[in-house]
């Protein structure tokens, strides 16, 4: 099987800008007529062409939305355990370079921040930690699942990029799910932009989810950092990179996260900022593109954002969030957060707005998505 980066590579910058740059108003209302689109109408979904069309993206990526998923929503939370990061990723506030308080959860630390979120009644949980091996290794994370386990219904990691040995090591741990953000998917931005560490290496982040997939993980998500790139250019390759993996790998679940770009410690200034049309023309054009796909939306937007776009194709939303490691169980740890959260509403809270709106909030998705968050 030929990776991702391969098929990536029939796809360059110049052609995605020329299929852009050529789309007409009336190849995007093709498009929206069709049932199966192919990368090329993804793309004049994505074009300056259709942002004047944005309300008959937003009617059909509702109707898909509603065919595929129901009212539903799926609740999640992250759990921060480590801030201690090797790498130096210009955006983040974990960057080694910034001289913040760095706090490692032992076991037992995770184990009760993990118990102070079940309480919530949330059931799927994200373990997260920054790109530190000889602190945070794989065992260290299984150990965290396995001590976890029986509070949680689905437990996911988004941690650096493993080898296939050490993704199966998380699966036997109980982990079902891994997301892996690329962060932007033009080779030569992200050297600039991972200067050094184990992340500087493109091509190994690139194929983390097809290691994943062979390893036994059955959910996926993947998701470029919007802002770091030109709109167009990273919105259709985290896109195409959906699709692939779906025809690729047919009994695994896919799901694309759409993280705008958002303040942070230091001084990174954002390059190509995506506003609030460009921003829902993303998320419209991805429900029409993969009607099947998850999207998920982090507390990075607002209340107000994240409520508009359920209708539109958002599909998982994270609720009671903290970016701060052990954030939960202590007041005032000193440690700070990843970035700053937008939307604070609690699981309960979460669960209330998206019943105003008429959705069920879901907390556990694999039982006939019956079991409603009880708060
Ligand atoms: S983005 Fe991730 S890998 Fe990069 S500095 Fe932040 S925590 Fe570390």
């Amino acid at each position: 099987m030929a990776s991702f980066q391969q098929f990536l590579s029939t796809w360059p910058a110049g052609r995605r800008a020329a299929v852009a740059a050529g789309s007409a108003a009336e190849d995007v209302l093709t498009v929206l007529g069709k049932d199966t689109l192919r990368p090329e109408d993804f793309l004049a979904l994505l074009s300056p062409a259709a942002t004047p069309y944005l309300e008959n993206m937003a009617k059909r990526a509702h109707e898909l939305t509603l065919r595929r998923f129901g009212r539903t929503v799926q609740l999640f939370t992250p759990l921060y355990l480590s801030n201690i990061c090797t790498n130096r990723c210009r955006y983040c506030g974990f960057s080694v370079k910034n001289k913040q308080r760095r706090r490692h959860l032992s076991v037992l630390e995770a184990s009760a921040e993990a118990r102070i979120i079940a309480a919530t009644g949330l059931r799927h949980i994200l373990l997260l930690t920054g790109d530190a091996r000889k602190v945070s290794p794989p065992e260290y994370i299984a150990d965290i699942a396995r001590a976890i386990k029986p509070y949680f219904a689905s437990i996911g990691v988004e941690v650096y990029a493993m080898n296939e040995e050490e993704y199966t090591l998380l699966v036997l741990a109980g982990i079902d799910s891994m997301t892996m953000f690329q962060e932007t998917y033009s080779e030569e931005l992200y050297a600039w932009l991972h200067p050094a560490g184990p992340k500087s290496d493109y091509a190994f982040r690139l194929a983390a989810p097809e290691r994943a997939a062979k390893a036994g993980l059955i959910s996926l998500g993947i998701g470029a950092l919007l802002g770091l790139e030109i709109f167009e250019q990273d919105a259709f390759a985290t896109g195409l990179h959906a699709w692939w993996l779906q025809k690729n790998f047919p009994g695994v679940e896919i799901s694309v996260s759409v993280p705008r770009i958002c303040p942070h410690e230091g001084d990174f200034d954002v390059p190509h900022p995506v506003d609030d049309i460009h921003f829902a023309q993303y998320v419209t054009a991805l429900r029409c593109f993969l009607p099947r796909a998850g999207i998920t939306c982090s507390t990075r937007e607002s209340a107000f954002m994240r409520d508009h776009l359920v209708p539109l194709g958002v599909t998982r939303v994270s609720a009671g969030v903290s970016t701060a490691v052990g954030g939960r169980s202590t007041q005032d740890n000193g440690s700070q957060g990843q970035f700053e959260i937008s939307d604070r509403r609690s699981a309960a809270e979460m669960t209330a707005a998206l019943s105003n709106l008429g959705y069920q909030a879901v907390v556990k998705d694999w039982e006939a998505m019956t079991e409603v968050c009880p708060l």
